[in-house]
């Protein structure tokens, strides 16, 4: 009677099946080196996002740089600022972020003026 439980764990060089402790594959000799060594956790992108949001000087390059007001969730996920240094910083950037409103509104006010003139 057959008592022992196959566990399938394939050598990944030659793909014959190896026992789950062997640390060489019998077959071709290959080092398996045990299978959780290599496992990389799925949480490597969220981590390496924190990691952004908790560095003070590039969030705020980030912030100023490129997203502005739409950085917002971005700023409150962070975990380096203080409750009122995070409101404080979103009313500057909602300043901020209305006056490159009130700009680009400028730019393009001009640029229509500049068009209606060359065409009337
Ligand atoms: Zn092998």
């Amino acid at each position: 009677m057959e008592t022992e439980v196959v566990i399938d764990v394939l050598c990944p060089s030659c793909r014959s099946p190896v026992a789950p402790t062997a640390e060489i594959c019998p077959k071709c000799g290959a080092m398996l080196g045990g299978s959780t060594s290599t496992w990389m956790p799925p949480s490597d992108n969220r981590a390496a996002l924190q990691s952004l949001l908790d560095h003070r000087g590039l969030l705020l390059l980030v912030l100023f740089g490129a997203t502005a007001g739409l950085g917002l969730p971005l700023l409150w996920k962070s975990r380096v600022f203080s409750r009122s240094a995070k409101i404080l910083l979103s009313i500057a950037l909602c300043v901020y972020t209305a006056l490159i409103f009130y700009l680009f509104w400028r730019v393009m006010s001009w640029s229509l003026a500049s068009i209606r003139d060359s065409l009337g």
